[in-house]
């Protein structure tokens, strides 16, 4: 059977009898020798109404006892897709009694739950009608259109480890949105868990559910169990914008932190900084502290805009305001070249919309308005906030992962669903669980050929694959920092997510303050330095800290694994240029917040300047494109030259945005069998199209342009190369 995400195990895929080998009773209760119909749920002996929020009114307070609506039904996401069918087509009904949690569905990830074409929707409504669109069973979707808001379901079941893959909301909202209360798995991903909770949809164990269908109630408090105290208030609370509105009115009592004096990491500082009113008593915080905190800035982009827009109307009305409008900012650049892909033009139409209601929010709140201006963005979000927004001691949030790339100011950044964003650009604050850090010393100095793509791919091999940076702010500090440029900084701080980190944040000096102030001349060069925060010597890191040689770095790459042997595409893949064989290559691109700055830039100029001089194109077999990631790194490069010696080679260069990263610009494979080297930061299966995607450094991808394959720079190494011009 050819199953389109390898989530079904074939083992379990029998010819259709029971759940791996179980019999479960008939209707009229007596046990089949194969496969019954266990009672249905429509059966259950609970009185009363919805004791939770509806679709109609999803902000509702949940009641303090839980039980199961009579006449709805709980949908079993089995190992076995022809279970799953059945239920759907109202032909089964199962029961946790008769099944184990081995039968149910593990690894279930975002991308299957709304895969990015049913994100190009804004409205949860329409989200919905989509979910888990992304489930592909021989070649077709196992759940048609509407089949689950349909279906009468108000519980959904699976195995271990629910939610994982891209942070999206769209994968809760799809659910809740179906009427979907209660989602029940052994385990969640920890920022889809944050996602249900943020939406008011209930967790809860197999255990739990075997209680609520045998009629029993449950209490809340049990779905709030082992939670931080300002967790638990908000499930009480039904969600986020609920928890918001009574914090507001003063219907909620805060838990007040009561940590005494202790020495901090930089992002422990910020966060004390930050604390609002009387949420601490002493100016002191430490990692598990759950903490209400002001936001200085923030950001969204075309992508997420118009949810944040949409959330903000449906809670506080079609004239709500937001707290700091100066504060925050909307960025035209993640769909910019959308149309430039095949597979988007279908597409084209609910992208504008998207692009239209940015617009809209624009207007109306008055933000700062980085928009495309006769179809040119003035960069990637990430790149343009660190060079104009961003401070050092800030705490700044926006929708997206990479957000985590402003720490190279020596700020406090990450990303956050469109939900937490609303809520905060509304008030101006949030809450916040203290995250614990891990310190990374770095010492020497990157020999020649060498960048921070490749420490970042170590980092990734060495810390992040065994998860010892998972949930932690990434704390780079140590005499090595000061070798390394701020473009270089931000290259770690940017792929703080890939390593699973809640963030990053780099130890500011004399260059960071001259590079902000030399990007805005208006900034106050003192209370710039004021801002700034160091580590505590006697600081606690719960991962540890680590030192790091910059000298022993050598050039690496991330491989796309092998999807044979069970290997995925990751970040986490590393190996050394000089241990993988020979690679030859068809696409080379250059760009992204990761790899478009102006030092990347300058990467890909020495080598294509070198190889322009002794006479040599690009590689017949490849294309290679580069993309800006500003507009001051285009106007940069225009400025040096560097444009006129790229056309000269034969390489197509692409205005400031994303594109290719995230599969909707010129770059993207379109064949699995193509091969890419890339700078981007994610080698994800399917996010730049079909093929195989290597991660590597801007002087890498460059080399690798001209040798046809992947191929470490090295100065003088076209000498040896024959002539293709
Ligand atoms: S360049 Fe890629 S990773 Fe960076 S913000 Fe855009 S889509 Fe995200």
């Amino acid at each position: 059977m050819r199953t389109g995400l390898g989530y079904w195990c074939s083992t379990a895929r029998q010819s259709g009898a029971s759940v791996a080998g179980r019999a479960f009773p008939s209707s009229d209760g007596s046990r089949s020798g194969g496969f019954g119909t266990p009672p249905c749920r429509g059966r259950i002996p609970a009185p009363g109404g919805p004791a939770f929020a509806t679709a109609e009114q999803p902000s509702m307070k949940p009641s303090d006892l839980i039980r199961l609506t009579p006449g709805k039904r709980v949908l079993y996401l089995t190992k076995d897709p022809e279970l799953i069918r059945r239920q759907l087509a109202g032909e089964l009904n199962l029961e946790m009694a008769h099944l184990r949690v081995e039968d149910l569905l593990d690894d279930i990830n975002t991308d299957a739950m709304t895969p990015a074409w049913v994100c190009f929707s804004h409205r949860p409504e329409d989200i919905a009608r989509d979910a888990y669109a992304g489930l592909i069973v021989d070649g077709e979707r196992l759940f048609a259109r509407d089949v689950l808001r349909d279906g009468g379901f108000e519980v959904i079941v699976s195995g271990y480890r629910k939610g994982v893959g891209s942070s999206r909301e769209t994968a809760v909202q799809a659910e809740k949105w179906c009427g979907v209360k209660i989602t029940v798995a052994a385990s969640f991903a920890p920022i889809h868990a944050g996602n249900n909770i943020n939406q008011g949809v209930l967790m809860a164990d197999h255990a739990m559910l075997e209680r609520l269908e045998a009629g029993d109630t449950v209490p809340l408090e049990e779905f709030a169990s082992g939670f931080d105290p300002m967790t638990r208030l908000k499930i009480r609370w039904g969600g986020l914008f609920p928890f918001s509105k009574a914090l507001a009115a003063g219907e909620i009592e805060l838990p007040t932190v009561a940590t005494g004096e202790r020495p901090m990491t930089m992002a422990e500082k910020i966060l004390a900084r930050h604390l609002r009113g009387s949420g601490s008593e002493t100016g002191y915080v430490q990692p598990g502290d759950a903490v209400v905190v002001d936001v200085d800035a923030g950001y969204s982009h075309e992508f997420t805009t118009a949810q944040v827009h949409e959330f903000l109307a449906r809670e506080y009305g079609a004239e709500y305001k937001i707290a700091n409008p100066s504060s925050f900012a909307v960025f035209e650049d993640h769909l910019i070249y959308a149309d430039e892909v095949p597979k988007m033009r279908p597409f084209l139409d609910k992208i504008e919309v998207l692009r239209e209601l940015q617009r809209v929010f624009q207007r109306h709140t008055g933000v700062r308005d980085f928009s495309a201006r006769d179809g040119v963005s003035p960069g990637i979000c990430h790149e343009v906030a660190r060079e104009l927004i961003v401070s050092p001691g800030q705490f700044v949030q926006a929708t997206d992962s990479h957000t985590c790339m402003g720490g190279c100011n020596n700020a406090l950044t990450w990303g956050v669903g469109t939900t937490e964003y609303a809520n905060l650009v509304h008030s101006g604050f949030t809450t916040v669980e203290v995250p614990e850090s891990i310190r990374f010393e770095l010492t020497g100095r990157l020999a020649v050929g060498v960048t921070a793509k490749d420490l970042m791919l170590h980092i990734l091999l060495r810390y992040a694959r065994p998860q010892m940076t998972l949930n932690k702010v990434m704390e780079f500090g140590g005499e090595g920092v000061a070798s390394l440029s701020m473009d270089e900084r931000a290259t770690l701080t940017n792929m703080a997510t890939e390593c699973s980190a809640r963030g990053a944040i780099v130890e500011a000096d004399k260059k960071t303050i001259d590079w902000i102030c030399a990007r805005r001349p208006h900034e106050d060069r003192k209370a710039l330095e004021d801002g700034a925060v160091t580590a505590d010597s006697a600081a606690h890191y719960d991962g540890g800290v680590h030192q790091i040689d910059l000298s022993a770095i050598l050039p690496m790459v991330a491989h796309p694994g092998d999807p044979d042997r069970g290997i995925p595409s990751d970040p986490t893949n590393g190996a050394l240029v000089e241990e993988i064989g020979d690679v030859p290559i068809q696409i080379a691109y250059g760009g992204s917040c990761t790899a478009g700055k102006i030092d990347d830039l300058e990467f890909y100029h020495r080598v294509v300047k070198e190889a322009v001089g002794e006479g040599l194109s690009i590689a017949p077999e490849v294309e290679f494109l580069i993309q800006f990631g500003s507009a001051e790194v285009a106007e940069h490069c225009r400025r040096h030259g560097f444009v006129e010696t790229f056309e000269q080679a034969g390489i197509r260069v692409i205005q400031p945005g994303c594109g290719a990263c995230i599969g909707c610009g010129p770059g993207v494979s379109e064949d699995p069998e193509q091969v890419t080297v890339s700078a981007i930061n994610r080698n994800y299966k399917g996010r730049s199209g079909p093929g195989r995607l290597y991660l590597a450094s801007p002087l890498t991808v460059a080399a690798s342009a001209f040798a046809g394959r992947i191929t470490a720079y090295k100065p003088g190494m076209f000498r040896q190369l024959p002539v293709t011009v």
